[in-house]
């Protein structure tokens, strides 16, 4: 379809549970290796919250996006939490109550999204951060999107470049979070928020390839 409804976003929230659940266990150990082994509970707990908020469906993406941000913020501790948070928070406003959306439409939000994430993080990619994946994700977005690309398409080649900035990381030395404590040895270790953030842009991709 060339556009996008707020029960086809419903389904993405919920398939990016889905996939934490799925991954707790993986997300936990990669946080163990190089921060305090809780980002696979921190993010599955959010979205348990996240999800029990979506009965009754919001109305609108705006809305959705609203609730699915407040709800992060609220019950993630540590660093994802306000992170993810603000990175739904961001992309309500930026969809400007429209309902549905088009690929242009959900990668200008995704991109104010992850404005917000840069501001309130202060992090580069290289940093080994989520930004690692976010980063490259919005730009191939952006790029199939001009082409003229589906939202299906556009979310299959973000999420392709999102797996690759979150390979990306393995050997580089953290510059932001817990995991810029270990200096050098964090380098050899996946960063674990990119690997949340690349289940993100999957979990998009297989919603709208549905
Ligand atoms: P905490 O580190 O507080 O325990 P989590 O383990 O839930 O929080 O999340 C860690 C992830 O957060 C890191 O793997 C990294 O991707 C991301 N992160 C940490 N600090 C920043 C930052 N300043 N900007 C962007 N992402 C960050
Ligand atoms: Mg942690
Ligand atoms: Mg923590």
């Amino acid at each position: 379809a060339a556009s996008v409804t707020t029960g086809d976003l419903v389904a993405w929230i919920r398939a990016f549970r889905d996939a934490v659940q799925q991954h707790k266990d993986e997300l936990t150990r990669l946080d163990s290796e190089i921060g305090d082994a809780d980002h696979g509970s921190n993010m599955a707990r959010g979205l348990d919250a996240v999800v029990a908020k979506l009965d009754p469906e919001p109305s609108t993406p705006t809305d959705l996006f609203k609730t699915v941000g407040m709800t992060l913020v609220s019950t993630v501790g540590g660093a994802s939490g306000p992170l993810y948070g603000t990175l739904f928070l961001r992309m309500g406003p930026a969809l400007a109550e429209a309902d549905p959306v088009d690929a242009a439409a959900l990668g200008a939000a995704l991109r104010a999204g992850v404005e917000g994430v840069i501001a309130r993080g202060k992090a580069e990619v290289g940093d080994k951060t989520m930004i690692d994946a976010l980063s490259p994700a919005l730009e191939a977005w952006d790029s199939a999107a001009r082409d003229d690309a589906s939202p299906a398409a556009a979310s299959r080649a973000a999420a392709e470049a999102a797996a690759r900035g979150r390979d990306a990381t393995e050997p580089l030395v953290a510059r932001k979070g817990r995991a810029s404590y270990l200096g050098e040895r964090s380098a050899g270790h996946l960063d674990p928020g990119a690997a949340s953030a690349t289940l993100l842009l999957e979990a998009l991709s297989d919603t709208l390839a549905a």
